[in-house]
């Protein structure tokens, strides 16, 4: 299943997409500028969705939203999470901080404010704020059943489904602030979307993930190669913190960066950055 978020007749809409990608039908959700959270909610509590709330529509009639347009809290976000991106940031000023494989992974937030919708554009900070901004495209996985301290061997029986997300950066301020959050939290830094789709459908622990900078291939990894997996991820931040249906964790960014180029790549306004993961779909966004 995919559940979806989407803006039609000058309001909130939320429910689903149909199997084949070109119609949404609108589920009775409350809330439903809150997009497929309440629906995550019923699921983690085992309960059925409700019923449609109006017709179904041709998916280019309505206006997606990210399926989360308002996360419950902060993403989870976890730093340098490919072998293929560790290998292409030794060369860069985030040598001396790359994780031992045996050690732990690095664990950042991004704002829930960040999150803008899957073709939203987003918003190119001024010149005094940061020149090097660059994309991450990532699998994010969204959590069903909540829990605290999750252990690996059941962590997958708490994932709700999955969605794409870009976590747009801005490395002189990530490397100026020695934290990351303050260059991972500018407005509109967090494109999401198009959709969630449903754990039953796709097993985020094995697709292939895909950048593309205007029309150019950067990014081209699989999940497989993870340095932290999935369950291992889950396990990881919910480690004395309670995790709540709706949680999201973004995993990581394969090779590609622009910070990876050699010289680097930074985005500028007007380019248009799309990731696809396979089994979910795709999201593109213009900088401007
Ligand atoms: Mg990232």
């Amino acid at each position: 299943m995919r559940m979806a978020s989407w803006r039609w007749g000058g309001t909130h809409h939320a429910g689903t997409v149909s199997p084949c990608g070109r119609e949404v039908t609108p589920l009775a959700v409350p809330q439903p500028e809150r997009g497929a959270l309440r629906l995550i909610q019923l699921l983690a509590r085992g309960e059925a969705l409700p019923r449609a709330a109006g017709p179904r529509l041709p998916i280019e009639a309505v206006e997606l939203c990210s399926p989360l347009p308002r996360p419950l809290r902060s993403l989870f976000c976890v730093g340098r999470n490919y072998r293929s991106h560790a290998a292409e940031l030794a060369g860069t000023v985030f040598r001396d901080s790359l994780p031992k494989e045996d050690g732990w992974p690095p664990v950042f937030t991004k704002f829930a404010e960040c999150v803008v919708g899957p073709f939203d554009a987003v918003k190119m900070p001024a010149r005094q704020a940061s020149v090097q901004i660059d994309y991450e495209s990532e699998l994010a996985v969204v959590i069903g059943r909540g829990g605290i301290d999750i252990s690996r061997s059941r962590a997958m029986d708490h994932v709700c489904g999955y969605t794409v997300v870009n976590d747009v950066s801005a490395r002189d301020v990530q490397v100026r602030h020695h934290q990351w959050d303050l260059g991972k939290n500018f407005d509109t830094f967090c494109p999401m979307g198009p959709w969630i789709t449903t754990a039953d459908e796709l097993d985020g622990r094995d697709t292939r993930v895909r950048g593309w900078v205007n029309g150019e291939l950067r990014q081209d990894g699989r999940t497989q190669d993870m340095i932290f997996d999935i369950p291992s991820l889950i396990e990881t931040c919910s480690r004395g913190i309670t995790l709540h249906p709706g949680d999201v964790i973004a995993t990581g960014t394969p090779a590609g960066v622009g910070m990876g180029f050699s010289p680097p790549r930074w985005l500028k306004s007007g380019d248009v950055v799309k990731i696809e993961i396979d089994g979910i779909g795709a999201i593109e966004n213009r900088f401007h």
